[in-house]
């Protein structure tokens, strides 16, 4: 038997217990031989990580919940190959992952970005039940409840658990947050929302989607704020900033028409 690495009690992070990186974050949360797992990764990770859950002695039949944080392919790809091996889990996502699949929509969900060769498969995976904010899941005697924080993109779930959040793709340990892409239904007002509602609530610790679990520090996230509140102004972002302040200079100087002796 593998000896489990719990991160909290009943909470284990998969590439923790590997001690090395599979993918996404892949978290096990546990209670009265019940589990369940937030996100899967990769479909070429999803038999190794099951067959460590089950050399951790947990029961395969005794997993409830298979959750899509969203329908990004790094995240959900296993889905498939996990059902097979769980076939009583339920997969648990929000109706937006859900049309995304159904769709098989690779471009919403990050299987296709033609411009830079990137092309993944993308299996046909059936969301079985779906949850949106205020939800809640019953695992043991756990509650975990469902937070809708649309931004990276408007399916994007977290899930509090006591004084855990596990916080999907809305920031990491860096301050860095999921891609802001247009084309992937990114959000920034909403991306802000979402990282409001994260510092307003009393969670010690962010178990998020990518990268180390860190403590919640309110710093933190106030300078991630201050950066998206500004990325709302900049052309960088394209048709996902508000708006772009220099077309209004630039429309009262067109009154004034162009003079190279006064222009910098
Ligand atoms: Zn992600």
């Amino acid at each position: 038997m593998l000896a489990r690495r719990e991160a909290f009690p009943g909470v284990i992070e998969m590439n923790y217990q590997a001690r090395q990186r599979l993918g996404c974050s892949v978290y096990l949360v546990h209670s009265q031989g019940e589990w369940m797992l937030i996100d899967i990764g990769f479909e070429e990770t999803a038999e190794e990580i099951i067959e460590l859950i089950r050399q951790m002695d947990f029961s395969l039949a005794k997993c409830k919940y298979l959750v899509a944080t969203h329908a990004d392919v790094d995240h959900i790809q296993g889905l498939k190959r996990a059902k097979e091996l769980l076939p009583q889990a339920v997969v648990v996502g929000h109706p937006d992952c859900k049309a995304i699949l159904d769709a098989n929509d690779r471009i919403l969900a990050y299987a296709e970005i033609s411009a830079q060769g990137i092309s993944i498969d993308l299996p046909p995976i059936e969301i079985e039940q779906l949850v949106n904010d205020g939800d809640k899941l019953q695992l043991g005697e756990l509650t975990l409840e469902v937070w809708n924080t649309p931004g990276h993109t408007p399916s994007q779930l977290a899930f509090k658990l006591d004084r855990l959040l596990f916080s999907g793709d809305n920031i990491y340990r860096d301050g860095c947050v999921g891609n802001i892409d247009a084309h992937h239904g990114s959000d920034i007002p909403d991306f802000i929302k979402s990282l409001e509602r994260i510092r307003a609530t009393d969670v010690d610790w962010l178990l998020p989607s990518h990268g180390p679990i860190f403590k919640k520090r309110n710093e933190v996230i106030d300078a991630t704020i201050k950066r998206l509140t500004g990325y709302q102004y900049l052309a960088d972002f394209g048709t996902c900033a508000v708006e772009w302040p220099l077309l209004e200079e630039w429309d009262n100087e067109l009154i004034k028409g162009f003079d190279a002796r006064t222009a910098e």
